[in-house]
């Protein structure tokens, strides 16, 4: 794995589209994240496109004009059109990544007038679409991968052996649901399940305890055969790219029902992903070395150890999580920023989960999403979730209106951020994840 640095990653660089240009845009011309949306017009697949500025180019509806892309890129456009974003993503890393400097040519400052005025045709704005979930039928799959979650939500239930034996070995995970993944604004039924207070009789009704989770997702580019696996070395060449994930949680139901099979009802109800998938060539800049384990902790069994995933399996990404109430919105106030950790405290590289995930010689698919788990870091300003940050309710936040949330109330909404920032490049952020709480239907 290399840094892989070209021109499209030149801070000095700027478009043609005005508002890639602002200083605190997520989408410069650095960042080219690839988008799936529907048309105003109607089209019914949808096609896929990439966010520039406040702006999206729509590669759909490019793809067939052989002056803009060669031979060699027209089978990658021309899966936009169709908005097949998994096809897209198993062309290969080669492939893709001459398509993002074609597409950064193309969107450049001093692109060759023909080259603008061509682009310019297919600038649409982005209020002017509607963005899907970036790929079509993904399979879900969560992980654990936040030490410090992971020791922080232990200690609730085990105070003196806050981490189970198998943590520091395995990348901890479960299958998710599917069908049940969102894109960002769709709003969040509360849930009805069954939950146990004590020693008093089971009940069903809608969750007291709806919590949201900040986590990274990840996209299975190229995928392997069932039977086969993927080393670790070659692991990155199989994901894409990044989005968030707002993986909901309702801990009342969670907390009866996830023994001994694991997390059930209490999550499948709803995840929320923001639109846009912010590609490896893009956070090249941002890569760290991976965690450092504490001394006496072992190292990684050879299957999930790369010496270049070591030194740069880290992601040096800034995330957040702001809470906005209605009384808030009434009252005019900005939403309160509850939580604010980094993706490079994870205890696993995604390298290391996806290949843990194949080691088995379970089939990964392209356009296939794993997140990482819950991304909490040391400090009691770094916890990504309210179970952790509320001590279970134990400990409630208070707000700016005087107000107190242990858990989520209905008109609750949660909004996820996400970007990276190094000296010398070009900030890029991941959008925004949001979701508004609505209130459970009666039973
Ligand atoms: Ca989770």
């Amino acid at each position: 794995m290399k840094p892989l640095l070209d021109e499209t990653h030149d801070a000095s660089v700027r478009s043609w589209v005005e508002s890639a240009n602002v200083a605190d845009t997520d989408f410069p011309i650095q960042n080219l994240p690839f988008g799936r949306f529907l048309r105003r017009d109607g089209e019914p697949d949808g096609t896929v496109g990439v966010a520039i500025g406040d702006r999206v180019l729509d590669l759909g509806g490019m793809h067939g004009t052989k002056e803009i892309f060669d031979e060699s890129l027209r089978s990658a456009a021309s899966f936009c059109s169709f908005g097949a974003m998994g096809l897209l993503m198993a062309v290969g890393t080669g492939r893709r990544r001459a398509l993002r400097r074609r597409i950064h040519a193309l969107l450049r400052q001093d692109a060759s007038a023909s080259d603008r005025e061509f682009a310019s045709r297919h600038l649409l704005a982005q209020t002017d679409v509607e963005m899907l979930t970036p790929t079509e039928r993904p399979e879900y799959t969560d992980f654990y991968a936040s030490i410090f979650h992971a020791t922080n939500v232990g200690k609730l239930f085990r105070p003196d052996n806050p981490l189970l034996p198998n943590y520091k070995y395995v990348p901890i995970g479960y299958h998710g649901r599917a069908s049940s993944l969102v894109v960002t604004g769709t709003p969040i039924r509360r849930p009805c399940g069954q939950t146990r207070e004590g020693d008093a009789a089971p009940k069903f009704g809608p969750t007291a305890a709806l919590d949201y989770e900040l986590e990274v997702g990840f996209f299975v580019s190229a995928g392997n055969k069932l039977g086969e696996t993927i080393p670790i070395g070659e692991a990155e060449e199989h994901i894409l790219g990044i989005c968030l994930v707002n993986d909901w949680s309702a801990r009342d139901i969670q907390a009866w029902e996830y023994q001994p099979l694991g997390p059930f009802l209490g999550k499948s109800f709803a995840t929320s992903l923001s639109p846009w998938v912010v590609t490896m060539e893009a956070l090249a800049p941002f890569r760290t070395p991976a965690f450092a384990r504490a001394e006496g902790d072992p190292a990684p069994l050879p299957y999930l150890f790369d010496e270049s995933d070591q030194e740069r399996g880290g992601l040096d990404l800034w995330l957040e999580v702001s809470l906005s109430t209605p009384r808030m919105r009434v009252a005019g106030i900005a939403p309160v920023v509850l939580g604010r950790s980094n993706f490079r405290d994870m205890y696993w590289t995604m390298a290391q989960m996806l290949t843990h995930h194949a080691s088995n010689g379970c089939n990964l698919r392209a356009g296939d999403l794993l997140a990482s788990g819950t991304v909490s870091g040391a400090d009691k300003t770094a916890r990504g979730c309210l179970l952790e940050l509320t001590s279970r309710g134990k400990d409630p936040v208070t707000l700016p209106t005087g107000e107190q949330r242990k858990f989520l109330e209905d008109g609750d909404e949660i909004i996820l951020r996400g970007y990276g920032e190094r000296d010398g490049f070009r900030r890029i952020g991941l959008g925004s994840c949001h979701g508004t709480i609505l209130p459970a239907f009666a039973n």
